[in-house]
């Protein structure tokens, strides 16, 4: 398999942070091969009519969408360009194609892949990411440290950093709604909302077997690949399509192994890089932060504490400073908006939006 440079780049960074985190590359790596019990997604991109509500109802299930109407999600104009996830939107659909151009467009919705060994996951320094024994890789924002070398490695640049929050900054992701699922008792919002079933919730072996029959009993439908069946190792969200997905913004070039596993491989050729390694990043990562918090500083125009506490620029005025209010589950940590915690909140709001949810067996 050719690596380019963007890889190398992915792979190295996933590679050096998992031999300063021994134990976490081995938390990955444990995953294993697929677990038939784990849960997973099949959206089919030939039934998607790009409404957008999927976005919609992920914004409402993990608390970011406000005040936001749905109809606000009616506007075709989004898609002149391609958007990615972000720290508010971890679900967006783009679309391929255009009725402009006499070929039927193609709506694709992305998010977290849920890789089966998931690189993410690997990569992070203080396991802030982790597989759910449920089959979503799932995100602790408590945990994470801010160093987004999770960002760097991932094949599929699904986690998002919140750049826009000044003070305490996150990674967001999809994490397959996992309070919602934990007990079987709701789909994930995205599929609960769709209106034409595109997205099918279910036991990942199950959704595999339903991919090869729709694809069998309708050849002249789809092609015949079953994305995230093998990528990357293969993934618990599943695609099939009705175009090659090399047409339709789906990245063809990231092989069928594990990337922790090719991680494992460079680490043993490579044996300097391995010692080395993990002190390049560290002063990389000393160094973004150095430059943060000067960056922080200097637009705060904030002076050094005087005895009574108050901040005292050259001026002589006294300025407020910036302080990180507690949380409230331990009074050291800053407090942040909490994906997980948002999410269960959230989930009931959206699941107040649908019927009363189908249990994690069934298809959509
Ligand atoms: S798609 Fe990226 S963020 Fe999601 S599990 Fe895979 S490596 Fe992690
Ligand atoms: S599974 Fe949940 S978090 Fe993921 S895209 Fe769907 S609604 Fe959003
Ligand atoms: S709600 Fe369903 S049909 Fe609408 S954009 Fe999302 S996946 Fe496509």
């Amino acid at each position: 398999m050719s690596v380019s440079r963007r890889d190398f780049l992915r792979l190295a960074g996933a590679a050096g942070v998992a031999n300063l985190a021994a134990a976490q590359a081995a938390r990955a790596s444990a995953a294993g091969p697929a677990n038939p019990e784990w849960m997973g997604m099949l959206t089919d991109l030939t039934l998607c009519v790009g409404c957008r509500k999927c976005e919609w109802a992920c914004r409402q299930a993990n608390g970011l969408a406000g005040e936001e109407p749905i109809d606000a999600y009616d506007d075709p104009s989004v898609f002149a360009n391609k958007r990615r996830t972000s720290g508010l939107s971890l679900t967006v659909v783009n679309r391929y194609g255009s009725d402009a151009a006499g070929e039927k467009p193609v709506h694709v919705k992305t998010q977290c892949m849920h890789c089966i060994e998931p690189a993410c996951a690997s990569a992070c320094l203080v396991g802030a990411y982790r597989k759910s024994p449920q089959g979503p890789v799932i995100y602790d924002d408590s945990a994470c440290i801010g160093c987004r070398y999770c960002l760097i490695a991932c094949p599929f640049e699904m986690p998002a950093y919140t750049y826009d929050d000044p003070l305490t900054p996150v990674v967001r992701k999809c994490m397959m709604c996992v309070e919602r699922i934990r007990d079987g008792a709701s789909r994930p919002a995205c599929a609960e909302m769709c209106p034409v079933e595109a997205i099918t919730f279910g036991k990942r072996n199950a959704l595999l077997t339903l991919a090869r029959k729709k694809i069998a009993e309708h050849p002249d439908k789809y092609v015949d690949h079953i994305y995230g069946e093998t990528e990357a190792g293969g993934t618990c969200w599943l695609y099939i399509a009705g175009k090659p997905f090399e047409e339709l913004g789906f990245r063809t070039d990231v092989g069928t192994t594990p990337y922790p596993e090719l991680t494992r491989g460079f680490l043993s050729s490579v044996p300097l890089i391995q010692t080395i390694w993990p002190a390049l990043l560290m002063g990389a990562y000393a160094f973004t932060q150095r430059r943060e918090t000067l960056a922080r500083d200097s637009g705060a125009s904030v002076a050094p504490p005087t005895e009574n506490g108050s901040e005292k620029p050259e001026s002589g005025r006294a300025v407020a400073v910036n302080r990180v209010a507690p949380s409230d589950d331990n009074p050291s940590l800053p407090s942040r908006s909490r994906p997980g915690r948002v999410q269960g909140r959230g989930s009931d709001q959206a699941s107040q939006t649908r019927s009363e949810s189908t249990p994690p067996e069934a298809e959509s």
